[in-house]
């Protein structure tokens, strides 16, 4: 019998893109999948400091399984992520039946780790930084186990250099470390063809991506690119050692991976506003893969609070990139991130915030009540924390606003055609489908006789009603099915994924 494990994933896309990897390692080396956590033989739990209460739910989580491993002692438990980077030692002080900690920058040690616990006992390991040499510390550069075949997460570049008041980010994935672009566009190229048709392209602060990049490195591809690039293909490697030109390298990998032949939806998460260049906004506008999103997280709309959060812009030159965003691109959806209650905030604060989102008439929105991480710069504000009761207040205040917008935004959708991404049966309703349209709202249909089609199926739906998060329509036809290499058609809604909540 083959061992198995699980792994229980907290937070945010790059944490769900580590699980993919984690899974890809472990299933190589012979373990399978197991589908409840409690009953696997290694039962991995990846961790994640920026969401809240984070150190309560994973300790909650180890807490329960403190039991599983008294029944089953050779059962090994591992904590990954961002929250095993900052504890380190503390985790297995507080959970003594924890077998292996390791952090973000050994994801690709996984499987050895695992292997060494069972044969020697329990080990923790925590690196200070990610080697930049070491290609296998990018998520993407290991094999993966992922949740939908037709879609795939690629990271392009790992850390961030910025240093927001209120976000551990930094501390625990270190610096900005870019990808060499051919490695890129040769990996999107080799997952499209396994049946990919749509990837989001992954990073803290994605268009700073190339930043870190020297001159000479920029054209330090791994070969296939480099061999094949014509002169009309200076964006593939080789043009880049030629011509030795400083571009926007971000707007310039949008435009190399969606002219790649298969891939249909190209996505992106999440860009930081101060770096929203011209160049990326006009690749989206003309680059006919990428999709018609922008998830542009504004934190705040008052400038005081902005330069508290050391956020690098204004309310209104924020304003300014999105209107130009929105001028360029046709029908562009547009998602944010919003902190309430950060400290030092005062109503005249929040209001300019409910003005700036009313004026940004959002389709969507992750708003949060500001709780202070440890180890942040906003965590060390307590003379100026906002009471909680007023944040709550002001929550539901900014929440009503996003909503409003949000319904409008689905409303003007009534009556058009919208091109639908299946992600499977509606987990409330198996006779319902649910899929995704460009902009990355959720759309349900009824299904067609025979059920729900394929994952990764494209369909056109006749949108008929709409709520704030969603759209409801009837199904036109079906545009065309996927063509998955090992496809997997289990039951069940399929994670596609979508916007992160950090950057
Ligand atoms: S919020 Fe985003 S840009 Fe700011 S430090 Fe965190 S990851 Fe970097």
């Amino acid at each position: 019998m083959a061992r198995t494990y699980a792994i229980r994933t907290f937070g945010c896309q790059m944490n769900e893109h580590d699980s993919e990897r984690i899974a890809g390692l472990l299933e190589g080396d012979g373990y399978q999948r197991a589908s409840v956590l409690e009953q696997a033989d290694v039962m991995v739990l990846n961790t994640c400091c920026i969401r809240e209460n984070a150190d309560n739910k994973l300790y909650g989580a180890l807490g329960r399984l403190k039991a599983v491993k008294a029944k089953r002692p050779d059962a090994l438990i591992a904590v990954a992520g961002c929250l095993a980077q900052k504890d380190r030692e503390l985790v297995r002080e507080r959970a003594g039946h924890v077998d292996v900690v390791f952090g973000t920058h050994n994801v690709h040690r996984a499987a050895e780790l695992i292997d060494h616990a069972r044969r020697h006992g329990p080990v923790v390991e925590i690196l200070a930084e990610t080697v930049r040499e070491d290609a296998e510390a990018f998520p993407s550069a290991l094999p993966a186990r992922r949740e939908a075949e037709h879609s795939a997460w690629v990271t392009i570049q790992i850390g961030c250099d910025n240093s927001c008041t209120f976000c551990i980010v930094p501390a625990v994935r270190g610096p900005e470390i870019s990808r060499p672009f051919g490695e890129l566009v040769d990996e999107v190229r080799a997952l499209a063809a396994t049946g990919v048709t749509e990837v989001t392209l992954l990073g803290q602060n994605v268009n700073s991506y190339g930043r870190d990049l020297a001159l000479s490195r920029r054209g330090s591809t791994n070969g296939s690119d480099a061999a094949s690039a014509g002169d009309d293909e200076w964006w593939c490697g080789s043009g880049w050692t030629a011509d030795r030109r400083a571009r926007p390298l971000f707007a310039d990998l949008l435009r190399a991976v969606g002219a790649l032949d298969g891939i249909r939806r190209v996505r992106f998460t999440s860009p930081h506003p101060k770096d929203l260049r011209p160049e990326t906004i006009a690749a989206m506008a003309e680059v006919p893969a990428v999709c018609e999103h922008l998830h542009l997280p504004l934190q705040s709309g008052s400038d005081a609070v902005l330069r508290a959060m050391r956020r690098g812009y204004t309310s209104e030159r924020y304003l300014e990139r999105l209107r130009s965003a929105r001028a360029a691109v046709e029908d562009l959806a547009v998602s944010t991130d919003i902190i309430v209650g950060f400290p030092g905030e005062t109503e005249a604060d929040f209001v300019q915030t409910l003005e700036v989102a009313a004026e940004a008439r959002y389709d969507s929105a992750f708003t949060f009540i500001f709780s202070p991480r440890p180890g942040t710069a906003a965590a060390e504000m307590g003379d100026r924390f906002v009471p909680h009761d007023v944040s709550v207040d002001r929550y539901e205040r900014l929440r009503r606003v996003i909503e409003r917008s949000s319904r409008l935004a689905n409303e003007a959708r009534i009556g058009r055609i919208e091109e639908v991404v299946v992600e499977g049966p509606s987990k409330k309703d198996p006779a319902v489908t649910t899929g995704r349209s460009r902009r990355n709202t959720l759309v349900h249909f009824p299904s067609p006789p025979g059920g729900a089609p394929q994952p990764g199926t494209y369909a056109r739906v006749e949108v008929t009603a709409a709520a704030a998060n969603f759209l409801q329509g009837a199904l036109v036809d079906i545009e065309s099915r996927p063509a998955l290499a090992g496809s997997d058609s289990s039951p069940g809604r399929r994670r596609i994924p979508v916007a992160v909540a950090a950057s």
